[in-house]
């Protein structure tokens, strides 16, 4: 199976990712992971990808895919879980004239659709420990102590990113740039739209049923 997971930032992508991986054997390719990996290397691309993260700036297209093709040559074979890419429709199409070039396509595209209300509150919620960096929430993932991290007693903070503002800002950019993906990948027959307002589990139960139905079985033995 070939599956590229799309929705706003806090839809749960990287946690669903993952369970998919464990459940179906297959590899998790984060575009973030891989931006902090290639940063680290001490190569030109490592430096120009340091540059832009660094300065708080997006990671140009051109740059951006050329680590990708060569990540995806990688894994194609195995089958992966596509989490943070593609972002945008030239990233999209780029993505399918890669998986072409091997003679593979996605086997499907999952859309986590949350809820907006929920959305802004599972970031409202949200408290970071400055000293280890834990995530916490005050409903969904409270600390034994009110405020204050269970690991190392420091006292919790709210990150810049997560502040009201900032996040409907953050999900108002998400909407704009996935509509056309959305589109294109409706066309093109993979789009698969699963309800990602409720819990980790909820959710997880119906992408496994979706996974397991005969047609995803099919794709996988390809
Ligand atoms: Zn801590």
């Amino acid at each position: 199976m070939r599956l590229a997971l799309l929705g706003p930032p806090g839809a749960g992508k990287g946690t669903q990712a993952a369970r998919i991986c464990d459940a179906f054997g297959l590899l998790h390719f984060s575009s973030g992971d891989l931006l902090r990996a290639e940063k680290l290397k001490k190569t030109p691309e490592g430096q120009k990808i340091r540059d832009y993260i660094d300065s708080g700036r997006f990671v140009p297209d051109e740059l951006m895919l050329g680590i990708i093709r060569n990540k995806l040559a990688s894994i194609a074979k195995q089958g992966f879980v596509l989490d943070g890419f593609p972002r945008t429709l030239s990233q999209a199409t780029a993505l399918t004239e890669f998986l072409a070039e091997m003679n593979r396509t996605l086997s499907l595209v999952i859309d986590l659709a949350v809820d907006p209300a929920v959305l802004s509150r599972r970031f409202e919620g949200r408290r970071v420990c400055p000293v280890c960096l834990s995530v916490y929430h005050v409903d969904l993932m409270p600390p034994q102590r009110e405020g204050i991290c269970d690991h190392d007693g420091a006292r919790l903070v709210i990150r810049p990113d997560d502040m009201p503002a900032v996040v409907r800002t953050r999900i108002d950019t998400y909407r704009q740039t996935v509509t056309p993906l959305l589109d294109y990948y409706r066309q093109a027959g993979l789009l698969w739209k699963v309800d990602a307002s409720g819990s980790v589990d909820d959710v997880w139960v119906q992408i496994e049923a979706r996974l397991s139905q005969p047609d995803m079985r099919g794709s996988s033995a390809a």
